[in-house]
């Protein structure tokens, strides 16, 4: 336990965020407040606005926010591009990772550092110091050097995808990271490498944001906060144990929340 208190800096927050996608309202009134350091996890139904609320976070072009605000360290963040957004320390893994051939991945992930990096002030990397700096971070996803030479994602088996998203995620220290369901489709051991990876980068820089279904990846890493999603808005947070309720008892109680009209 911390002996003297700390005082919390808010890194994103959202407040009542509206949202919608071609006339079609999804996200109706997303309050949450994120400070530096924390880890949140977002769970609920299929189809209550999980994925897009990271989407609009990440600035995904199809979707509107019609009304609210999203703050990174105070910042509105609505002004920004995608790329923008991702320079200044927002990462967004995604639900199903891209396969991009002919593009190598080790090129992608020197591109995307240094873009970062430039933002950071920090000196951009040449191949060679590039090169040193990914075979460091490698080792925080067990993944083999291979790896970097192959088109991106192109023939990786989904738990290869996934650590890869966990490697980007490790050159690029984002701010705060959103995993929108890292962990469906891994076996035991990829879920356990995957977790400890997030871990070990949550615990050195990012705050992160967890989506997942399943009490497995929240078993390896404790949030400091769960979050129900109902029909486009939070309706109850809790610590872990709201998770381990959530595995017993299912979702069913969340759907009083959906307003049917
Ligand atoms: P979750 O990730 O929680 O399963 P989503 O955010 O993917 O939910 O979707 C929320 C709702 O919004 C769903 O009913 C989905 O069909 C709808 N939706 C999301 N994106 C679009 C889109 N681009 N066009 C139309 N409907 C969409
Ligand atoms: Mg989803």
């Amino acid at each position: 336990m911390e002996s003297k208190k700390e005082i919390k800096q808010p890194l994103l927050e959202i407040s009542d965020l509206f949202a919608s996608t071609e006339n079609l309202t999804i996200l109706k009134g997303v309050n949450i407040k994120i400070n530096s350091g924390e880890i949140h996890a977002i769970m609920g139904r299929n189809g209550c606005g999980k994925s897009t609320l990271s989407k609009i976070i990440a600035g995904h072009p199809s979707y509107e926010i019609t009304s609210g605000r999203i703050e990174l360290c105070g910042n509105d963040i609505e002004p920004l591009e995608p790329e923008e957004r991702a320079q200044s320390g927002i990462f967004l893994g995604f639900q199903y990772p891209i396969e991009i051939p002919g593009v190598s991945n080790l090129e992608f992930l020197r591109v995307a550092t240094n873009a970062r990096r430039k933002f950071l002030k920090k000196d951009e990397l040449d191949i060679f110091e590039f090169e040193d700096l990914v075979k460091e971070k490698l080792d925080i996803v067990k993944m083999d050097s291979a790896f970097l030479s192959r088109s991106i994602n192109q023939g990786f088996s989904g738990g290869e995808k996934k650590r890869n998203e966990i490697l980007q995620m490790a050159l690029l220290e984002p701010k705060i990271a959103i995993l929108d369901e890292t962990d469906s489709g891994l076996d035991i051991d990829a879920l356990r490498i995957v977790a400890s990876g997030i871990k070990k980068i949550a615990n050195e820089q990012s705050s992160i944001i967890l989506i997942t279904h399943y009490q497995r990846l929240l078993e390896e890493i404790q949030p400091d906060f769960v979050h129900v999603m109902a029909d486009g808005k939070i309706i109850k947070t809790g610590d872990s144990t709201l998770a381990l309720e959530l595995e017993k008892n299912g979702y069913e109680w969340t759907d009083e929340f959906i307003n049917k009209n």
